[in-house]
């Protein structure tokens, strides 16, 4: 029997999924990484962990396309006949961000699918593949780990079909937590504040959160980087929240404390 953990990260060639497949694999976990259309980001982050000593395998799939979902699960099988853990993090952002009396249906089914369906179906498919390890004995746990955000609850009416993903990945949490539980499957949600990648890189997307920060925005205020992300993802991952399923963990430096 394979006794290394195996990961799949979704949306691993970048940002806060690849920080996350890092530093899984620092922990001992075997990869799959993840991407869609950046070949050549996911491969330098698969062979930085190759390079010092772990496993990854590269695998495209699109989280959007139920085919290469499955595909990315059996990629998972068939490199290492078994999964330990799912991370949900692949995500997209509206482009353009319009307001909510201009939002497009396009823009709203397009994220729809990208933050919400995605996770719904890749959790379905992972749960399932889970249950049949535990019943070989094959695996003793499984862990889903999904990616929100702040935005979960917290409303910005020119991102509104973003919020609407991210309050549904909440929900998507609970129901496959309480589902799950009884075949030793822990489910969570982490929410992350404001996080320096490629999503806020945009300018206006970044002066904003500056101002927002230089008018003190948050109790520990400053931006979030994706290792800290990676690291509270990697202690549900390997087991350290063995009593705790359905829970949200907020990475946001305090932002989500309310004062007065
Ligand atoms: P990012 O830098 O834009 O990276 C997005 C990643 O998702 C890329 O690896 C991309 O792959 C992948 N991806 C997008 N659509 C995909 C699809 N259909 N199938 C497979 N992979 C797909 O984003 P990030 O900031 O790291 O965000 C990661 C997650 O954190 C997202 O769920 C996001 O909503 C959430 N989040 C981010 C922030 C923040 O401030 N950055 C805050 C809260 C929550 P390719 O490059 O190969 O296309």
């Amino acid at each position: 029997m394979n006794t290394k953990r195996v990961a799949i990260v979704t949306g691993a060639s970048r940002g806060i999924g690849s920080a996350i497949a890092q530093s899984l694999a620092a922990d001992g976990f075997a990869i799959i990484v993840n991407y869609k259309s950046d070949e050549s980001a996911a491969s330098k982050i698969a062979e930085r962990i190759n390079n010092l000593g772990g496993i990854a395998h590269l695998f495209r799939a699109d989280v959007t396309n139920p085919d290469d979902r499955q595909a990315l699960i059996d990629a998972a099988l068939m490199h290492h006949n078994r999964l330990d853990v799912l991370v949900n993090n692949a995500g997209i952002a509206p482009e353009p961000r319009l307001d909510i009396l201009q939002t497009t249906e396009h823009s709203f089914d397009n994220v729809i699918n990208g933050n919400l369906k995605s996770v719904y179906f890749m959790s379905q498919s992972a749960a399932n593949a889970m249950i049949r390890l535990r019943q070989s004995d094959t695996i003793e746990s499984g862990v889903i780990i999904n990616i929100s955000s702040i935005r979960y609850f917290t409303t910005a009416t020119n991102y509104g079909e973003y919020c609407v993903s991210k309050a549904g990945v909440h929900m998507v949490t609970a129901l496959f937590a309480n589902r799950l539980a009884e075949h030793n499957i822990n489910v969570y949600e982490f929410a992350p504040g404001i996080i320096k990648t490629d999503m806020t890189r945009p300018p206006h997307v970044h002066n904003y959160y500056d101002a927002k920060l230089d008018a003190g925005l948050a109790p520990i205020n400053r931006w979030g980087q994706p290792e800290e992300v990676a690291r509270a993802v990697t202690a549900a991952a390997r087991g350290d929240l063995p009593y705790c399923t359905g829970q949200t963990i907020h990475i946001d430096g305090g932002w989500h404390l309310r004062s007065l």
